[in-house]
């Protein structure tokens, strides 16, 4: 397979002064953009990528670490899983847990699927190694990202390169895998687009801590005090989570007090948490946005760029993952004069979007909490119901293992 072929290179992008010609531009080299540019590439189509971070940076941003079935397998197929096969830790399901209870979920038993935790950190690495065996063409710290003639088949971005000099590349798809932050959404003219949003009323305060799981799976578990999780990265680094209310000053959570309430609302009866020393501590706030469509003329939106959901599903990664599987076969038919898969893109996309974006919602809404006694008895309600009833176990695990790409 050429992809994996130490000595296989791509086409190159054509240069000219101030400039290239390539098929694919892509803006951003997250997990979509990386990973787009790879697929184009087995494919025989040229891409460039350009990217506003250092590589440093980008190699080094911690974020997710749950890997669905259907994620790992595509990576499989495209010769990027041996170092994840060698060092993720497949698991067969996570606990649900409320004060007093403790219940496992066994998503192999329930729908024949289990996840991989294997960090978004290792992907990157995976990817970019990919990417420079490949010998692709990946500009670092741009800045003044901008698409432009989208409408036509002859789009261009244009940039800022690291030493100040204006840049362009002429392509004949535009893809934006710039994430939340960046441009390529805007350039859907504003008559045309369309954000749904929802701030949800708390944030997560992450840690990476340098100890051992005190897990074997991970825990879910909603407390009085709020929601609480216990994840891991390795056989020796643990990654956890604590509710706290949106825009909370990090500067008020010393170690000894996130330990302390870790173990006050992941307690259960026989079990203890080992804490250690603590690498690395942030606040993500909850939020989910959905732009639509994915598709406007020669750009596509693919990942981050379209849509933001709550960690609490585990989906922001799987997402900008099965959003470029379906797009690149999409860009690679369109190159060769074959509309169809293209045209139907942002439908196919946004169909699994939005069932991600409700699972999200769904687990988000089931295990924070809030002052409401009301919601605290329905929460409870549904909780009970996950674990004693086959069809709502089943029902999370199938779409925590994540859909088929057709989003079937
Ligand atoms: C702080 C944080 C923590 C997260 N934690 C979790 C988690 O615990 N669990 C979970 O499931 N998901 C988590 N996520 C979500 C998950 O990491 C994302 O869904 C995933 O990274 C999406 O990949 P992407 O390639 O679409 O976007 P990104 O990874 O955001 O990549 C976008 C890339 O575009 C670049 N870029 C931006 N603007 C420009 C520009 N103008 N020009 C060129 N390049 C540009 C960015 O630097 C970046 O490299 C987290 C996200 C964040 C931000």
């Amino acid at each position: 397979m050429p992809v994996t072929g130490s000595t296989w290179r791509e086409p190159a992008p054509v240069y000219f002064y101030g400039g290239m010609r390539t098929q694919v531009a892509i803006i951003g080299a997250g997990p979509a953009g990386l990973l787009l540019s790879h697929l184009l590439g087995a494919a025989g189509v040229e891409s460039v990528v350009l990217e506003t971070r250092s590589q440093e940076y980008v190699l080094a941003r911690i974020r997710a670490g749950i890997l669905e079935d259907t994620s790992v397998r595509l990576l499989e197929s495209v010769g990027l899983a041996d170092r994840l096969r060698r060092e993720s830790m497949p698991h067969r399901g996570i606990y649900l847990q409320w004060p007093g209870e403790r219940h496992h979920l066994d998503f192999v038993d329930l729908v024949g699927r289990g996840i991989h935790v294997y960090g978004q950190t290792d992907l990157t690495r995976d990817l970019v190694d990919a990417r420079e065996r490949a010998g692709q063409a990946l500009v670092y710290e741009v800045t003044g990202t901008a698409p432009h003639d989208i409408d036509t088949d002859r789009p261009s971005v244009t940039y800022v390169d690291r030493d100040g000099n204006p840049g362009r590349v002429e392509a004949d798809v535009v893809v934006g895998c710039d994430g939340s932050f960046g441009p390529s959404r805007q350039a859907i003219p504003e008559d045309r687009r369309r954000t749904w949003e929802r701030a949800y009323p708390y944030a997560w305060l992450g840690v990476l801590a340098d100890v051992a799981p005190s897990t074997d799976e991970l825990i879910y578990a909603r407390h009085p005090d709020g929601f609480a999780m216990h994840s891991m990265r390795s056989d020796t680094v643990s990654r956890l989570y604590l509710q706290v209310p949106p825009g909370e000053d990090i500067a008020a959570w010393s170690d000894d007090r996130i330990w302390t309430a870790l173990g006050t609302r992941l307690d259960v009866d026989g079990w203890t948490l080992t804490p250690g020393p603590i690498t690395e501590k942030s606040v993500l706030p909850m939020r989910a946005a959905v732009t639509g469509p994915m598709r406007h003329g020669r750009l596509f939106l693919a990942g981050d760029a379209a849509h933001i959901v709550p960690p609490t599903g585990a989906k922001g990664l799987n997402l900008a993952i099965a959003d470029v599987a379906v797009l690149a076969p999409a860009v690679t038919a369109l190159l060769r004069g074959d509309e169809r898969l293209a045209a139907e893109y942002a439908t196919t996309a946004a169909r699994r979007v939005w069932r991600c974006q409700h699972f999200s919602w769904w687990m988000t809404t089931m295990l924070h909490t809030g002052d409401d006694p009301f919601d605290e008895q329905v929460q409870l309600a549904q909780l009970r119901w996950v674990v004693e009833s086959e069809a709502g176990a089943r029902g999370l695990a199938e779409n925590y293992t994540g859909l088929t790409l057709d989003g079937a």
